[in-house]
């Protein structure tokens, strides 16, 4: 049951379609409902869009791109930072929403907020500083001018698992580069993002440069508005799987897209490591979000000489933490966000329990209401275990040992994903050496989280194409137009 703050808040946030400046009903008048992960309960029905109210969305981003294009960079810019602002002293009804739908404790969807609410400061440092190039041809015939323009109207589309930042990382250099948005958070957690629109429409966001659309019937919606050729980009952050399917629907008008796809993040743990400070790393990368980030540890591979040691001070700090509601005083893990998420990570560790791998401490899901799942070491995993390949999106951490440093980047790039890597190691040379033999679009040296709004995000291999965050990420959202000059 949710309590009397939880239900004002609930109450606070728009459940409508945002399309043009405006809230309004799902066009045949449908909703769907978003759950609680922690109860099963349903918190509140939200617009059910279909294939004509994509379109809608599309035609008010269409209409608004060149009045958006043409406002000054500096008003854009300020716009982001009032809305940073305005989120930040939001911070707590934002994280309590997410808190509800998503299940992770409080103080992780405080971090989200904050965390996401910095992108859009980032950006709008980023408005201002968007500059082309002037040259002279290597003949001296001709003078070289390159100019960057907005891309133009774009379809985003973010998973559940970061409800607000995977959506403000994309927003934010989208309003700084000047091009309008149809934005399709998640099905099973969009509540934040309502929140986002109906915040930017306070600050003064025009009608039209975001629209925002929530649907059951993902695909059917999505498809006609990547096949429309006044789309000009595609940005996804999601499943390797389904990005796959979207590439292929773009590929048709050979659509510009970015990609933020799955990760199989190897945690290499050498003889030479901090182990206090190895078994620190390796709590925040496999238990942020509750290990269901696309950045979590995956694959935990150390030393001989350590693993038994590590794998002993790992455990105890894994059975250390406390499971429940994510609203409740002190918990450290909320539930998994669906049945078939918990049910995946359950069949995941059977799997390598049926292999031989021993099971240190969890290793079972928590009896009663809510999808929880116990935080897990699992020591002594084979190399064929379906967890070594596959995304667990859960907490558990899976330790296999290595003795040389050779062996240890192989089996770190025997995987088709390449998103991050993290290694621990007190010697300089060798966390050189060995980061750049790993095919990893982001390495942590000495840390477990790689995060960081001043930094390029994203991955390499089956892990996706572009990148979000720093000065890269506006770039996804520019076109280079080159003027050749005669003199
Ligand atoms: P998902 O199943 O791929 O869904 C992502 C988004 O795609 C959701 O909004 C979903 O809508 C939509 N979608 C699903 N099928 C679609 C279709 N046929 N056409 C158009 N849109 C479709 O991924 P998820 O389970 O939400 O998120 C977890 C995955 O995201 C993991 O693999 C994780 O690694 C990855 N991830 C990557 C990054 C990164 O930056 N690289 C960051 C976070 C997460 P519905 O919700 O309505 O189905």
């Amino acid at each position: 049951m949710t309590n009397t703050t939880e239900s004002a808040v609930l109450r606070s946030v728009p459940t409508g379609l945002f399309i043009d400046g405006r809230w309004r009903d799902a066009s045949g008048g449908a909703t769907f409902p978003v759950n609680d992960p922690a109860t099963g309960e349903v918190l509140v029905r939200v617009a059910d869009a279909t294939v004509a109210d994509g379109t809608a969305a599309l035609d008010a981003g269409v209409a608004a791109q060149s009045d958006w294009a043409a406002t000054p960079p500096r008003e854009r810019g300020e716009l982001l930072r009032a809305a940073y602002e305005l989120i930040t002293s939001r911070t707590d009804e934002l994280a309590l929403l997410m808190t509800l739908e998503m299940g992770k404790p409080l103080a992780e969807s405080r971090a989200e907020v904050a965390y996401g609410a910095e992108f859009f400061r980032w950006f709008s440092e980023e408005a201002v500083r968007v500059s082309g190039r002037w040259s002279t041809a290597p003949n001296g015939a001709t003078r070289l001018l390159t100019m960057k323009q907005p891309v133009g109207p774009t379809l985003m589309i973010t998973p559940w698992n970061f409800p607000l930042a995977m959506g403000t990382r994309k927003i934010g250099p989208a309003i700084a580069a000047g091009c309008t948005m149809v934005m399709k958070p998640a099905s099973a957690t969009l509540l934040p993002l309502l929140a986002l629109a109906d915040l930017l429409r306070e600050c003064g966001l025009p009608d039209g440069v975001l629209n925002v659309i929530t649907t059951s019937s993902t695909g059917a919606v999505i498809e006609p508005l990547i096949r429309d050729p006044r789309l000009r980009k595609l940005t996804f952050t999601g499943s390797t799987e389904v990005g796959r399917t979207l590439m292929e629907q773009a590929s048709q008008q050979i659509l510009r897209v970015s990609m933020e796809l799955g990760g199989n993040a190897p945690f290499l743990v050498f003889g030479d490591a901090d182990l206090d400070r190895a078994v620190d790393g390796a709590m925040l990368a496999k238990m942020r979000n509750m290990g269901e980030a696309c950045t979590a540890a995956n694959r935990f591979y150390v030393h001989e000489s350590v693993a038994k040691e590590f794998s002993r001070r790992l455990a105890e700090r894994m059975g250390a933490l406390r499971l429940g509601r994510g609203t409740e005083d002190g918990v450290d893990v909320g539930p998994l966000v669906d049945e078939k998420s918990r049910d995946k990570v359950s069949a995941l560790v059977d799997d390598a329990v049926s292999r031989g791998a021993e099971v240190l401490v969890g290793g079972r899901v928590l009896d009663g209401v809510g999808w929880f799942y116990r935080p897990t070491v699992l020591s002594g995993v084979p190399a064929d275990a379906r967890l070594v390949r596959e995304e667990v999106f859960g907490p558990v951490a899976p330790v296999i040992t290595f003795t040389g440093d050779e062996e240890a980047v192989r089996l770190a790039n025997d995987t088709e994903y390449g998103l991050v890597a993290y290694l621990f190691t007190s010697d300089l040379s060798r966390a050189l050496r060995v980061t750049e033999a790993l095919e990893f679009g982001m390495v942590g040296v000495n840390q477990g989280i790689v995060s960081n709004p001043a930094a390029p995000f994203g991955g390499v291999k089956a892990s996706g194409v572009g990148r979000e965050g720093g000065c890269e990420g506006i770039e996804e959202y520019l076109e280079t137009k080159y003027v050749g000059i005669a003199l």
